[in-house]
């Protein structure tokens, strides 16, 4: 097939045959109005949950923007259907294609058992350096939540990607490694550790913590947000959590002075009242945190977290509004942004049209946020609101709902094209 887009260098897959790739302004904004969007529907109820959100974003734009935008849809491969087709989990061409076009989405991908990788998502993680794992949280009226005041949920998580216990150094206990270390920080470094324990290490850098908090302050300078809080548990572990605090703080007070005071400055300087155009830096001991999501979660609206903090958090979050099936996310660098549904496969619901495909649509519409197609990306939210609210839901909200009228994946999906 003929490829139209240079630079672009395909083994396996076929060429997008419409469609551009995204080209940025001066002021880094996003002009393309014809994106090539590739996509990976994902494993089990992937295909199910994928049909729906294109259902969806596609109605959205044309409602909001006629001819004069669309999406040209193209299928990359990762995960199962992948595997099948050229013996690969996640194929060159769908790094290749990533990186071309800087935009992607996708389902949810099953964890091959054995094999030497550990997780698909974890492969594109570290493979593409995506450092920030976003994921907004917010209540929608009439899903029922444990909080008496979930609509006061208005947060975003920025969690650091790539480092801390999760950068996959460690090692099993009784292992010749685990052994070595043990025996080089007792005689090197006169730490004693048990003999039987397993060794897993903690990175966390200067580089690592300063790009992450600085993509989550250009968030909040741009969306308008009132604060940003930093997440971290440095009261314990000082050189890591704790530096970690600190170079947050380094990082505003160095690069975003004129548009930040600290919390410390607020009370300080301001008599405990922010001025109106000022982000107020705070931060907050892990423990603590997860206490004020559930008393006073209107006090905050952009977290920074190290990588086991932010996992946590994101996840505790999403259950105070009602639940991961409602909860969108993205992974990101300076260039790429990588939108996915944030539950798994359930594969024991594959094909039968069944599950809320509420949050891969909603990581489409934080997709729609990126290009700046803000008009479709609010559509798209009022209508999937308006229908929760009418009771017209899936399975897993229909059974917590007491007036609801149950309806299929794909049915959800045209319910909210029709409130658009
Ligand atoms: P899961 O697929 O998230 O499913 C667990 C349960 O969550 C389901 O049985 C269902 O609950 C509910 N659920 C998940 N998605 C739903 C949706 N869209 N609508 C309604 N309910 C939904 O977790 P798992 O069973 O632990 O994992 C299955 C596979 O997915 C594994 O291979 C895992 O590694 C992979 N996984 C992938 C990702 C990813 O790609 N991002 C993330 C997590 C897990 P009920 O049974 O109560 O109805």
């Amino acid at each position: 097939m003929t490829n139209k887009f240079e630079g672009l260098k395909l083994q396996k897959t076929n060429y997008p045959s419409e469609g551009e790739r995204i080209i940025r302004n001066d002021k880094g904004q996003i002009e393309t109005n014809y994106p090539v969007i590739p996509y990976i529907e994902g494993d089990g109820i992937g295909p199910d949950i994928t049909k729906a959100m294109k259902l969806v974003i596609d109605t959205a734009v044309t409602k909001a923007y006629g001819t004069s935008r669309k999406i040209y849809w193209w299928e990359i491969y990762a995960g199962e259907k992948s595997y099948n087709f050229f013996g690969e989990w996640i194929p060159e061409d769908t790094m290749e294609a990533i990186k071309y076009f800087k935009i992607a989405i996708k389902g949810p991908l099953t964890t091959p058992v054995g094999g030497g990788i550990r997780s698909l998502n974890v492969a594109f993680r570290q493979k593409l350096d995506l450092y920030a794992c976003i994921r907004p949280v917010r209540h929608f009226s009439g899903v029922p939540s444990p909080l008496k005041a979930p609509d006061k949920v208005n947060m975003i998580v920025f969690r650091e990607n790539t480092e801390d216990v999760y950068a996959g150094i460690e090692w099993e206990a009784k292992s010749p490694e685990a052994l070595k270390v043990i025996d080089f920080l007792k005689k090197e470094m006169g730490k004693s550790i048990r003999l039987d324990s397993g060794v897993g290490i903690k990175p966390i850098s200067i580089t690592g913590t300063k790009r992450l908090m600085r993509m989550a302050l250009k968030y909040a300078i741009n969306k308008g947000k009132k604060s940003v809080t930093i997440v971290h548990k440095g009261n314990i572990m000082k050189f890591t959590e704790g530096a970690f605090r600190k170079w947050c703080y380094e990082t505003a007070l160095e690069e975003f002075r004129d548009f930040i005071i600290t919390e410390e400055e607020l009370f300080d300087q301001y008599g405990g009242k922010a001025p109106e155009e000022k982000i107020i830096v705070k931060d907050r001991i892990a423990d603590a945190m997860f206490q004020q999501i559930l008393l006073r979660p209107e006090e905050y609206d952009v977290l920074v977290t190290p990588n086991l903090n932010g996992d946590y958090l994101s996840d505790a979050l999403a259950a105070a509004v009602g639940g991961l099936g409602l909860a969108p996310g993205a992974n990101m660098n300076d260039e790429i942004a990588f939108f996915e549904a944030t539950h798994g496969t359930a594969p024991k619901y594959a094909g039968l049209d069944k599950v809320n495909p509420g949050s891969m649509i909603l990581s489409a519409v934080m997709m729609l946020e990126h290009l700046g197609w803000t008009e479709a990306a609010e559509l798209t939210i009022k209508a999937m609101e308006e229908t929760i609210k009418s009771g017209t839901v899936t399975y897993d909200l229909a059974r917590q709902m007491e007036a609801s009228k149950e309806v299929s994946c794909s049915g959800f999906a045209k319910a909210i094209c029709e409130k658009m």
